[in-house]
């Protein structure tokens, strides 16, 4: 059984036009290449360097953190 916390785990992107933060879940970071900023609406560009390195290790980890909880909980 294979178990990521991408469903429950919130990373926060910064929008390069007005600077602050837009949560979303892991999950849908994985899929999109971009997201909407929600306070100033502009087009939040997933591809650049920074983000696919947060995009990526954050996924990295949601599945490690799945790993353990299956261990520690004796899931498997
Ligand atoms: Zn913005």
């Amino acid at each position: 059984m294979k178990f990521s916390t991408s469903d429950l785990t919130l990373l926060r992107i910064r929008c390069p036009k007005c600077g602050q933060h837009t949560e979303k879940i892991v999950t849908v970071l994985i899929r999109k290449d971009a997201i909407q900023c929600g306070t100033c609406g502009a087009r939040v560009s997933l591809s650049t360097p920074t983000n696919k390195i947060l995009i990526a290790e954050t996924a990295a980890s949601c599945a490690r953190i799945g790993e353990a909880l299956i261990k520690g909980l004796k899931l498997a």
